[in-house]
């Protein structure tokens, strides 16, 4: 059979191995096998050149037992409906895992961003607002950022928010600029969540971090951010690091922060000094103590999870590796994975410090939200990592087992199964 590579699927089946090992209720299960809602537009778009362009827009209201839905929205030529049902499920699972008063979405818009302009982006922007507004809010669902998104489309969406409801709604989104209400330390969020995450297995593998090699795949704000925290606290050598271009190795170490000016200058990580050139893919299999993959789904596959050669692969991406992939690492032994809806919790829960502090007016300092940000992290990687342990399962179940018991919990109380 071939290899399964279709996200929601992958979500599907990862829910199936926790609700067999909970023994979850049947007519519970087949609940939590399908999004609640899901919302659908076209958005029509006035490009510079004066023609109309339409972008094939989402939005998945996943689960929302625990809290409000929560997720981030996505801008990608190869977005789907699947893409986005997964990634709003794996959403429900991150909020339940590290205990965030969240249930889960996703938005996401098929649309080239890298080749569309400033002007294009916030047409795009505001149309996804006018197109779900009535769906999404504090109270019902809390966008973000995701792939290609940032605190400049945050703006726009909140702008175009408050103006259809005619009041400053700042909770109704997060990932915003610090001007607009944004949280400090929601940029290095999750980077800070993976790097907390791989700390705590360090500890638990009797892994030295100052002597350690890490390789990261993607560059983006969790890829560039897990790489730079890695070395600036503890000191690990970063050997490789890709973009969707090429990955640039250098056995000696590569000095983040000046390769991460490099792109920034040219656009690019390839040719920064002192590294050579491999492909994404040698960079998995390369020989370190730590993988990040930190770009996007169905990376790590049934053909080169038997050739991994690292220690630790911290999750940062959402769905980097495929079923089959899982499996055979399982059965390997000799890697400890942080599962991606623990690894990169750090985001979403860096957001609810945000809306949070929306909310209540008051603004917190950089090492009270880090502090919360750590306090969280830790609990949640040792909740998962001791369940784990105790039932001989793998991380993955084991954190799938803890979020869906606390969502299945939430709708038993509900009276919804
Ligand atoms: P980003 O857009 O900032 O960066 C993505 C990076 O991946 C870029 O460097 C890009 O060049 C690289 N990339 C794209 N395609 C690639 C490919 N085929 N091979 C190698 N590299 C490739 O996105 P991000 O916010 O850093 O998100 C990365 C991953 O982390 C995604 O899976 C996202 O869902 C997940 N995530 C992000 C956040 C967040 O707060 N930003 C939170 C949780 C999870």
């Amino acid at each position: 059979m071939a290899e399964e590579k279709n996200p929601f699927k992958i979500a599907q089946m990862q829910l199936d191995e926790a609700a067999k090992f909970l023994k979850l209720e049947p007519k519970l299960h087949k609940l939590l096998r399908e999004p609640a809602r899901i919302f659908k537009a076209n958005l029509n778009v006035k490009m510079d050149s004066g023609k109309t362009k339409t972008f094939p827009a989402f939005r998945v209201q996943y689960n929302d037992a625990r809290g409000p839905c929560k997720g981030g929205i996505r801008f990608h030529w190869e977005e789907t409906v699947d893409t986005v049902k997964a990634l709003a499920a794996w959403m429900t699972w991150k909020c339940a895992v590290v205990g965030i008063p969240y249930g889960g979405g996703k938005g996401g818009v098929v649309c080239n961003p890298k080749e569309m302009s400033d002007s294009e982006l916030e047409k795009l922007s505001r149309a996804y607002i006018r197109a779900f507004w009535k769906h999404l809010g504090p109270d019902q669902d809390v966008p973000a950022p995701d792939v290609y998104t940032s605190g400049k489309e945050m703006a726009w969406m909140l702008d175009e928010y408050e103006k259809l409801v005619g009041h400053q709604a700042p909770a109704m989104i997060t990932g915003k600029l610090l001007a607009l209400g944004g949280s400090l330390g929601r940029d290095t969020a999750t980077g800070m969540g993976t790097v907390i995450c791989i700390r705590e297995a360090a500890k638990h593998l009797k892994l030295d971090l100052n002597k350690a090699t890490a390789a990261v795949q993607g560059a983006g704000n969790v890829g560039g951010w897990t790489a730079k925290l890695l070395q600036q606290k503890f000191g690990t050598k970063i050997i490789a690091i890709s973009d969707s271009k090429c990955a640039i190795y250098s056995e000696k170490g590569i000095d983040v922060e000046k390769a991460l000016a490099h792109k920034e200058k040219n656009g690019v990580l390839h040719n920064f000094p002192g590294t050579k050139c491999i492909t994404n893919e040698q960079l998995l299999e390369l020989k370190t103590d730590i993988l990040v993959p930190a770009a996007l789904e169905n990376q790590i596959t049934h053909e080169n999870a038997p050739k991994l050669a690292c220690r630790i692969i911290a999750e940062a991406a959402n769905g980097p590796a495929t079923k089959e992939a899982d499996n055979i690492i399982n059965k390997r032994k000799d890697i400890f994975v942080i599962p991606d809806f623990l690894c990169n919790a750090g985001g979403v829960t860096v957001s609810y410090l945000e809306w949070v502090q929306n909310r209540t007016g008051y603004y917190w300092k950089l090492n009270e939200v880090n502090d919360k940000l750590d306090e969280v992290m830790t609990k949640a990687f040792w909740d998962v990592t001791n369940f784990a342990e105790k039932h001989k399962i793998p991380n993955r179940v084991a954190a799938y087992a803890l979020a869906v018991q606390k969502v299945a919990e939430a709708m038993r109380l509900r009276g919804l199964a």
